[in-house]
């Protein structure tokens, strides 16, 4: 039976036993173990993944995050990483080689669009990316040597949507290695382990930390395949969390659940506002029976978050440079899943000095919804609306 989700977020992995009964884990801030004898110290290089040897390899602290972490997505094991983007990249590059090739879909999150584009090019490995929304079009994609299916879903601008048990049955019968980005739903929305995917990739830095003071990654998976990035990316590369941040992340994740549902509620009650407007031309918020694949959505989505995106009535940049700095309780910033809500206009990606325009059109504004009240929020949408 599955741990109860309050089990795991306040108990699981916390053997107060081991010190005084605190009821909160201390930071073991060390960066090396001792060996009791010379016996100890064998046993241990047996198994560094089960052993305490050095904090780049096992740090008590960030192991109850990795314990909570894993059963959240209902996976064996997990691995904690400095950053989401250091979480994609090792989960990728240990399941690729020279001359292999990815499957993709199409405008993942920018890093991970690099990861492909600039870095894992110059190591020989190939990509395609494909519409995830169309089955058909990644069988089409797959060739002899596809050893990746690298799925986001829900995408975090546009939403886009993959069948994740088509997907993972699809890339099972080719011997493909699955990997989905997760971190729009949170592991309380959505667990694509139980559809059968083999590897599930957050950026913490969103819901699991939640407060927007930490920036950090998380791969959940079976025991065999952490073990095997263990010993080759994440003890090479190196890239950890700390275990001082690791202590704040588990204090984030004592109100994930409330602050999830509180962020996916007023979401809700936000993008119908929005989209009974006049100024606005549609809302992009996937379990809204508008989106283009809400069936779809709601059939392995048990919720949303605070994440949704709008197209506002405008024609011009500077109507939506005039409405969001009309904004006064949204702040514009990058990021997400932490306490305030947030705009990102796509229109802050066009102008740039020495940049390309983005190819996302400029009536296009992401919303993040945080823990305000909901009504303030619209409010501020409210007035700010009415300069259009
Ligand atoms: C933020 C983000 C990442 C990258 O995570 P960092 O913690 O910023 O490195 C990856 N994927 C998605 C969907 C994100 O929103």
């Amino acid at each position: 039976m599955d741990k109860h989700l309050s089990d795991i977020l306040f108990h699981l992995g916390e053997n107060r036993e081991n010190y005084f009964h605190a009821v909160s884990p201390p930071i073991i801030q060390t960066s090396n173990f001792a060996f009791k004898d010379i016996h100890h110290f064998r046993k241990s290089f047996e198994s560094e993944y089960d052993s305490h040897i050095y904090s780049r390899g096992n740090n008590p602290t960030v192991k109850i995050l990795r314990e909570k972490l894993a059963a959240l997505e209902k996976a064996e094991d997990a691995l904690i990483f400095s950053s989401g983007s250091a979480a994609v990249a090792n989960a990728v590059i240990a399941n690729i080689n020279a001359g292999e090739h990815i499957v993709c879909v199409e405008s993942p999150y920018s890093w991970t669009k690099i990861l492909l584009n600039n870095f894992l090019s110059r190591f020989g490995v190939s990509h395609t990316y494909v519409d995830g929304g169309n089955i058909q079009a990644i069988k089409d994609a797959i060739q002899e040597n596809t050893k990746v299916l690298y799925l986001e879903s829900p995408n975090s601008l546009m939403f886009g949507i993959q069948d994740l048990s088509a997907c993972a049955k699809l890339a099972k019968e080719h011997g493909i290695v699955t990997i989905i980005d997760n971190s729009y739903s949170s592991p309380l929305y959505q667990n694509p382990i139980e559809h059968g995917i083999d590897l599930v990739v957050h950026s913490g830095t969103k819901y699991l930390n939640g407060h927007s003071d930490v920036v950090l990654g998380v791969v959940c998976g079976s025991r065999k395949m952490m073990e095997k990035i263990f010993y080759s990316e994440y003890m090479t590369l190196g890239a950890i969390l700390s275990p001082h941040e690791a202590a704040l992340v588990i204090r984030g994740l004592r109100t994930l659940e409330i602050r999830v549902h509180r962020s996916n509620e007023s979401a809700f009650k936000i993008a119908h506002y929005l989209e009974n407007h006049s100024k606005v031309k549609s809302v992009l918020h996937p379990l809204l029976p508008s989106f283009p694949q809400y069936d779809l959505a709601k059939s392995q989505m048990k919720g949303a978050g605070g994440l949704f995106s709008i197209h506002l009535d405008v024609d011009t940049i500077e109507k939506v440079e005039a409405f969001v700095h009309a904004l006064k309780y949204f702040t514009m910033a990058v990021s997400w899943g932490g306490h305030e809500s947030l705009a990102l206009p796509a229109a802050g990606f066009y102008r740039i000095k020495g940049r390309e325009d983005s190819p996302v059109p400029f009536t296009l504004i992401r919303f993040y919804i945080g823990l305000e009240d909901p009504e303030c929020l619209i409010e501020d949408l409210d007035q700010a609306l009415k300069v259009l």
